[in-house]
């Protein structure tokens, strides 16, 4: 391959280290940085410096003519100058160049071709070029003989600071989005899953405008039928680990698009997260951590580099990214059928929510515009109260036109397709957090296998008194005993009261949306 001229985007650095493969990544980024070592699995240990998690609040979107009608501005997408983007980008690669050397990673963003996206991916870091070669679509040697121009950047300067007092600007970390250049500049963070989540809005803004869904969820296959089954959940909720089922072929863990013809990935990789991981409890996500995927911010022993997955001493949000071809059952390329199925996954620590409901179409939209999870909050002794988060279409940090327009695709595809729809409780029962425990994987599992049989469809029901959903009362595998929250808490005053609390927040939380949606939608909510 010839040698890569970046002098048009600005860079003048003379040692460009393209598209170099994982065994390449793991000796420069070695020999680069002190901490980065590998583990006795194989895996690349790396460290992202401060920023453990993503930076929503410091995301900004170029307001231009092109593109301002479209987008929900807001507290999701906050708005800036062009001018503001270009100083931005020019301190980024102000810092690129003072490196002596710099990674950049040719990759594709969605396996339909019809779709593809040609992605190029500028950074300092050998981590983040192996992180991106991961999660991206990896090219065969043709394609990247033949890759031309890109059809998006990311210019990755994240270990130098954002100026703060740039206008629009509020702390040392911007992570810019231009949608007219199709770039993205990270500064001032280096948290790896900022690139992945940039690719992934570009994706929410380009498709839709193409009639396409993109969707915040994972996918599974069914072996015989080749149609799909999509979960979709905000962070924590079991979309990776879900997905990684031996009984199914895995069509991809995050990031989806649903078109005319089925749903494709728009990755090549999947990013689970890692802390308590066990090869009992997750085998398939235990061994894909092996030479070729990066471990994040793990606590490993001096002795043999063996990982402690318990360790939350750096971070909760421990990771761990891999090719998606390191799941045995990954099906490649990752394109599968229509849904038959549409699965909600929420964590609700505060025990509220069935294990598994059915939901009518209304319900559905209801859900999906909520989006609703609970997080545990503190983690000081005594302090036990969850706090909910509602996040609309389950991902709204990385939605870019109002949740309306992906509501509106998910519904006409879910009518179109006679898709069922199922609000599935991975969190708390017999109680609140700190009361009660949450659902043990084997049983939310067995729900799932269950959803994918069919044996939900004409099982027996009964309605929640509070959210008028109905809860799925018998399933294989499960207790009944379960199925039924009330029947689980010890002191049922406490759970009606909890109950109606968790009601007050979703109808307080749907008053945004209510005038968007049908009558229908809006009644289908708690009473
Ligand atoms: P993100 O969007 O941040 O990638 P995610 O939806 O993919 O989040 P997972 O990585 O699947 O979330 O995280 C779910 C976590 O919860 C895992 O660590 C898993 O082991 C744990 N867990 C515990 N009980 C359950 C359960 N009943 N169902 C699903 N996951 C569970
Ligand atoms: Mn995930």
């Amino acid at each position: 391959m010839s040698p890569l001229d970046l002098r048009s985007q600005g860079l003048t650095v003379q040692n460009i280290k393209h598209n170099l493969g994982p065994a390449r990544l793991y000796e420069e980024a070695i020999r680069a940085e002190a901490d980065t070592v590998i583990a006795n699995s194989g895996a690349l240990i790396a460290y992202s410096g401060t920023k453990t998690g993503r930076s929503p609040k410091d995301k900004r979107v170029v307001r231009h003519p092109g593109s301002a009608q479209d987008v929900w501005w807001g507290s999701v997408n906050v708005a800036i100058e062009g001018s503001t983007f270009q100083i931005a980008k020019e301190r980024a690669i102000d810092y690129l160049n003072t490196r002596t050397s710099l990674y950049v990673v040719d990759a594709f963003a969605g396996w339909d071709p019809e779709y593809r996206v040609k992605v190029r991916v500028i950074c300092a870091r050998p981590y983040h070029a192996l992180f991106m070669h991961t999660m991206l679509i990896r090219p065969t040697l043709d394609e990247l003989e033949t890759f031309g121009e890109p059809d998006a950047w990311i210019i990755n300067a994240g270990q130098f600071p954002a100026n703060r007092h740039t206008t629009g600007m509020t702390s040392k970390t911007s992570v810019e989005l231009n949608l007219e250049t199709r770039e993205m500049v990270i500064l001032g963070t280096e948290y790896a899953g900022e690139m992945k989540k940039g690719v992934f809005t570009m994706m929410n803004y380009f498709m839709p405008r193409r009639g396409v869904l993109s969707m915040h969820c994972s996918a599974t296959a069914d072996r015989e039928t080749g149609q799909s089954s999509v979960l979709f959940g905000l962070s924590g909720t079991g979309k990776t680990t879900l997905s990684a089922d031996p009984k199914r072929e895995l069509i991809g863990d995050d990031e989806h698009c649903w078109t005319d013809k089925g749903i494709f990935n728009i990755e090549g990789g999947c990013y689970a997260k890692a802390i308590d991981l066990t090869p009992e409890a997750e085998p398939d996500i235990f061994s894909a951590l092996r030479f070729g995927a990066v471990l994040e911010n793990v606590v490993y022993s001096e002795y043999d580099h063996a990982v402690d997955f318990a360790n939350d001493s750096i971070t909760q949000n421990t990771r761990g990214a891999y090719p998606i071809e390191f799941i045995q059952n990954a099906r490649i390329p990752c394109v599968a059928g229509h849904p038959t199925d549409v699965i909600f996954l929420t964590c609700d620590a505060f025990g509220i929510l069935p294990p598994v409901s059915r939901l009518t179409p209304e319900q559905a939209m209801y859900h999906f515009i909520s989006g609703y999870t609970a997080k545990v909050a503190g983690t000081e002794v005594g302090v036990t109260e969850p706090e909910a988060t509602f996040s609309p279409c389950f991902g709204g940090p990385f939605m870019v036109w109002h949740p309306g327009k992906y509501a509106e695709l998910l519904a006409q595809r879910m009518a179109q397709h006679k898709v069922a729809a199922w609000l599935v409780n991975t969190g708390w029962s017999g109680g609140s957090h700190g009361v009660g425990s949450r659902i043990k994987l084997g049983l939310t599992r067995a729900i799932i296998d269950a959803i994918h049989s069919g044996a939900l469809r004409s099982a027996p029901t009964t309605p929640d008194p509070q959210f008028g959903i109905l809860a799925v009362t018998q399933c294989p595998e499960v207790p009944s005993e379960i199925l039924v929250p009330s029947n689980t808490w010890a002191n049922k005053t406490q759970f009606d009261d909890t109950a109606r609390r968790l009601a007050g927040l979703f109808r307080d939380n749907f008053k945004t949306y209510a005038s968007g949606v049908s009558a229908e939608v809006r009644a289908a909510g708690p009473s």
